[in-house]
């Protein structure tokens, strides 16, 4: 008999609601509304706050999204003032997956590892908060809340996932070594129709050897085609079966799979309440702003997709990984293959060994925490 007991709760966020709006309201929100021509901002100012070890949070709604160019957020504060640009991908598109569904209220953390600085702000007396929106055609943004919440004090360095998506063999020939030689563990997240089909791919056994070493099993996609197909576009009923499928068929082989990626990244609205019914959290493929811990929305666990176009050594992402840690961020990084030396590429996500050794390398020199999705989704907040 397999185990299909329902997937444990996330940790939830300790959120403050504190400045404008402050608490949670829909009645006493501020609608702004930009179109093609005119972009709109609104700005309200508070007693001076003191962010010091905090996230700021926004909750936000958005109508028209598909039609939102760019949200950003500014906070005075002092001499200056902090910057964080929302989009241009939050909204997703045809090849960006989305963290904002149109309609949809949601609370938006923003880590100050991602924010642009305007003079010399201060952040211990925050007194002022602009949302500007540019769009290219009617769009309203409804901010419902302001507020923040605290880096965790769990994690004084942040935290750091290492998963690695859709079944490519080198994660077993590659990747599984490096990291054992680290006394690393990571995520394998992978597509069950792909195990045992040939050379590039993995095997069950690579799978079994991944956990044995204390690596975790992200559920992602039954076969090519559900991998193809994607969580937004398949009907109810095809999701409920992708899902419930997917918890039965890993446990049918042993493996826990209780955290879930999107293939592709794309979700919807309705896919992420659906998914987070049969997993406790879910990684997306946004990667414009660096995940908060614990996620205020877990069926949008913000990544770092890694690839050669983007991150050609490991010096740039080491970059970032310092950035996340100095603010306590959760740093979620997806890999896919790993080309041993001399070897060559499946597919252009693929990272040079080389250049993945150098991140463990420094990953191990800076100390910071590894878990898996699940681990990190496992802690209370506080004791
Ligand atoms: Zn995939």
């Amino acid at each position: 008999m397999t185990d299909l007991a329902p997937p444990p709760a996330p940790p939830r966020p300790e959120l403050t609601w504190t400045a404008g709006p402050g608490a949670p309201s829909r009645a006493r929100a501020i609608r702004l509304t930009a179109d093609a021509r005119v972009p709109a901002s609104t700005s309200w100012s508070h007693a001076a706050t003191d962010l010091t070890g905090r996230s700021p949070a926004v909750r936000v709604r958005l109508t028209g999204a598909d039609e939102l160019v760019d949200l950003t957020v500014r906070l005075t504060a002092g001499d200056g003032a902090f910057v964080w640009r929302v989009l241009p991908d939050a909204l997703g598109g045809p090849d960006r997956p989305p963290l904002l569904c149109d309609g949809q209220e949601a609370v938006l953390t923003l880590s100050f590892a991602d924010v642009t600085l305007d003079g010399r702000p201060d952040r211990t007396a925050v007194t002022g908060v602009t949302v500007g929106l540019t769009a290219k055609g009617p769009s309203t943004a409804e901010i419902s809340g302001m507020g923040s919440m605290p880096e965790p004090s769990r994690f004084p360095r942040g935290l750091l996932t290492l998963t690695f998506d859709d079944s490519f063999a080198s994660q077993a020939t590659v990747a599984l070594p490096e990291l054992a030689e680290r006394s690393l563990r990571g995520s394998v997240v992978p597509i069950l129709g792909r195990l045992d089909t040939g050379p590039e791919h993995l095997s069950r056994r690579d799978v079994d050897e991944m956990i044995a070493q204390g690596w975790e099993v992200t559920a992602h996609a039954l076969t090519d085609e559900t991998h193809q197909l994607g969580s937004a576009r398949m009907t109810e009923q095809q999701r409920e079966h992708e899902f419930t499928e997917l918890r039965r068929q890993h446990a049918e082989m042993g493996w826990t799979a209780d955290t879930f990626a999107y293939p592709g990244g794309w979700w919807s609205a309705e896919a992420g309440a659906h998914a987070l019914r049969h997993f406790t959290g879910v990684r997306s493929a946004y990667a414009a702003l660096t995940e908060t811990w614990p996620p205020t929305e877990p069926d949008r666990i913000r990544t770092v997709l890694v690839m050669p176009s983007t991150h050609p050594d490991g010096a740039a992402l080491a970059a970032e990984i310092d950035r996340a840690m100095a603010h306590r961020a959760w740093t979620v990084l997806t890999f896919h293959g790993l080309v041993a030396a001399g070897g060559a590429a499946l597919t252009p996500l693929d990272t040079p060994a080389d250049a993945f050794r150098a991140l463990l390398d420094r990953i191990v020199e800076l100390d910071v925490p590894v878990l898996t999705l699940r681990e990190a989704l496992g802690f209370p907040v506080s004791d």
